[in-house]
């Protein structure tokens, strides 16, 4: 399997450009082969004569004297007059690339790539290509550019990408069965990876677009309805006999609060499902802040009240630790049994958390992947709850359940996935909704200012501050780099140090250590950072009541979902909320994104509007919508091709010679490795 061939198998790559490559993610071959162009460029050269003052154009130019070389404040300017078309005089310049003097050469043709100008007849050149390098015109047409670093370039990635397809053609194995590819048409993995990589036209990228989006939904759908067909054939669940005082008790222990509607109709779901000998497979949607933790203590405590152990899952340190304390307050009064287990636990600890964990003398387990490891064994589980379950991969949430016989499951996820979606992706896991948020939070004032505006938004910011309260300031999301975007979070911070010079304020971004960022995190919680210059890496579920105020820089860069889950950050507490999105939208669509915003609350609204933004053709990442991330399926374009993966999967996995047949062989090993590996992202 070319998952286990490293990238230094692939001609050409040395240990320098292994560095690089692994920066990026890149390990195997495999991984290299699924690195997708993000972007598809007309590098055509086209007559000047078709661009306008001021266009970025490609043109082929002959050398018409010898390059001259100059300094100023330490840059170099090379200049060349040149002959463009092989009739137009004009000038070439090129900064900061000396280097090039000794390769152009008088009456060598060559195609420069720059930004024009009409006036001075002049191209500020930022790319040269020489005769050797040039492109084939139908390569041309749709040269991919590829996600990169300053380490390695995009055109070395896909040369290298080339090289592997050639020396790795015959190992690339069809995952999907011959039937299935015949009865939809879909070209073979070769071809597609061939195609997405080097399209010849528009209707090959979209043949080699849709197989793959097949393939990849096809697996996941695989991966998940894998346990619930087993669990299905293995025989029913188990009848939990919970005491019918529990209702009662659990609101006992939430000190005078008011269970919502939502909440209430949810617990009352669950306590019947743990009743009923079917196993329970319940997904708990709420938007953000509707209270899914307590719906979740409750389904624990029903479930250790019937006898049983049960383990929670967060995906991270943060809010596992958030999920302890709360569990210590309103659980452990009930006689619940409480630990903790993630990265950080001491060996010590750890071991005799484990020991009490195997004698049944801890009820609850809460914890991050950490959960996951082999060693730890439950004596008795009965039910696994997974937070913010779309952080997990498939495989991992199976793992979980399988510390247990016939483990009743409960998902919470914060992402209000529309119900043809829904559908699409879950089929028939039963789901229940929270729809109201808790009494007295008020919803959270949003508003759209221009970037012109920044001044007014920044007084927002320290009027809030002010009171005493905490806000975050979001940085601009900067499309396929982490250091960009990390970038652009530190020199936003330093603005913030003076604009809000008298306050504690701090930076959190992709690039801080995990260790890093959790201590920030925490000291956010804790109210000694008063303001926090973030990117997106905001943590999911991080409840901080004291923060009542949120500004968004180029708000018009994030998608209606991820805006949403944004502002769910603020108006946790009894105070007003303000969420400013400072931005400038470009068009219409990013307009009715912010005024969307502007207009509602009701994460389910949002959902739909999104999906009705996100119009087919739009390259959007899934990662706006908080599903799991594919790489080239995109749920928006693609429902219907995620519907067909649905049966197909669950057909396949209905007949029991499955896992026998030969043909099916390389699936199967597929899903088994799928299980072994580690956390989805
Ligand atoms: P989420 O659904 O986003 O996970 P949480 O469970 O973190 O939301 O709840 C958000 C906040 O609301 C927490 O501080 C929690 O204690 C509080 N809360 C939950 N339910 C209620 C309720 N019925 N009344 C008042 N506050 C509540
Ligand atoms: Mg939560």
């Amino acid at each position: 399997m070319l998952e286990k061939v490293p990238v230094t198998h692939v001609a050409g790559i040395g240990p320098a450009k292994t560095k690089a490559l692994a920066e990026l993610g890149i390990h195997d071959v495999a991984a290299l082969l699924t690195h997708f162009p993000y972007r598809y460029d007309d590098l055509r050269i086209r007559p000047l004569l078709s661009y306008a003052d001021g266009d970025r154009v490609r043109v082929q130019v002959t050398i018409n004297g010898s390059p001259k070389l100059r300094w100023q404040n330490g840059k170099s300017i090379l200049q060349a007059p040149v002959l463009v078309d092989f009739q137009t005089p004009a000038y070439a310049m090129w900064f900061n690339q000396h280097y090039l003097q000794k390769r152009l050469r008088e009456g060598e043709v060559v195609i420069l790539q720059g930004k024009w100008s009409e006036r001075y007849r002049r191209i500020a050149v930022s790319h040269t290509e020489f005769g050797n390098q040039r492109l084939r015109s139908e390569e041309a047409a749709m040269y991919p550019v590829y996600r990169s670093s300053k380490q390695i370039s995009s055109p070395q990635i896909a040369a290298f990408i080339q090289q592997a397809l050639a020396q790795f053609q015959d190992q690339i194995v069809d995952l999907l069965p011959l039937e299935l590819r015949q009865r939809y048409k879909l070209v073979n993995r070769y071809e597609a990876l061939l195609a997405m990589h080097r399209p010849r036209t528009r209707e090959e990228l979209r043949q080699a677009h849709r197989r793959l989006a097949f393939e990849e939904f096809f697996l996941f759908q695989l991966q998940l309805q894998r346990y619930r067909v087993q669990a299905k054939l293995q025989s029913d669940g188990v009848v939990r006999h919970v005491p019918s005082d529990v209702f009662e008790k659990f609101a006992d222990a939430l000190e005078g609060f008011t269970l919502t509607d939502g909440q209430y109709d949810a617990m009352q779901e669950i306590y019947h499902d743990l009743h009923s000998p079917r196993a329970m497979t319940r997904l708990l949607q709420g938007d953000v802040g509707s209270g899914k933790t307590w719906v979740a203590f409750f389904a624990a405590y029903a479930m250790v009240r019937a006898g049983w152990q049960v383990a929670m899952m967060a995906p991270t340190e943060i809010l596992a630790e958030q999920h302890l304390l709360e569990a210590r307050k309103r659980l452990e009064p009930l006689g619940v049994r409480v630990a903790l287990l993630t990265g950080s636990t001491g060996i010590r600890e750890r071991r005799e958390i484990l020991a009490l964990l195997a004698a049944h003398q801890v009820d609850l387990l809460l914890g991050t992947h950490a959960l996951l490891t082999e060693d730890v064994e439950f004596a008795r589980l009965g039910l696994v709850i997974t937070d913010e379950q779309h952080r997990f991969g498939v495989a991992q949430r199976g793992t979980l359940q399988e510390k247990g016989e016939r483990t009743d499951i409960l998902y919470l996820s914060a992402t209000p996935i529309p119900r043809t979606l829904a559908l699409a992706i879950y089929g028939d896991l039963d789901v229940s909704v929270i729809r109201e948020r808790p009494k007295g939070r008020q919803p959270v004032r949003t508003y759209w200012l221009r970037s012109s505006e920044e001044d007014k938004a920044v007084r927002m910011v320290r009027r809030e501050l002010a009171k005493g309260r905490q806000a975050y300031i979001v940085a601009p999301l900067v499309e396929d780099s982490e250091k960009l975007e990390a970038t652009s979070a530190v020199s936003l911070y330093e603005q913030m140090q003076s604009h809000l010079a008298g306050y504690r304020v701090s930076m959190l971004h992709g690039r801080q250590s995990a260790k890093e960022k959790d201590a920030i995190m925490r000291s956010f919680i804790a109210g000694e950072i008063q303001a926090l210059v973030s990117t997106t890496v905001i943590e999911v579920g991080i409840d901080v009541p004291n923060a009542t105020i949120m500004l968004i820089y180029h708000a018009q860069r994030f998608g209606l979902a991820q805006l949403h889950q944004l502002r769910g950050r603020v108006g946790r507490g009894a105070n007003a909320s303000f969420c400013i999105l400072l931005g400038d939208p470009p068009g219409d669509v990013a307009k009715q994104r912010l005024e969307t915003m502007v207009g509602t609350d009701d994460g389910f609204l949002i959902a739909e509007k999104d999906l009705e933004l996100r119009g087919p053709g739009e390259f959007l990442g899934v990662r706006q919508s908080g599903l799991p991330e594919f790489t080239v399926g995109d749920l928006a374009r693609d429902l219907n091709i995620m519907q067909v993966a649905r049966d197909e999967a669950e057909k396949l996995l209905q007949e029991n010679e499955f896992w026998l047949l030969p043909v099916y062989e390389g699936l199967r090993k597929h899903l088994f490795e799928a299980d072994s590996a580690g956390l989805k992202y």
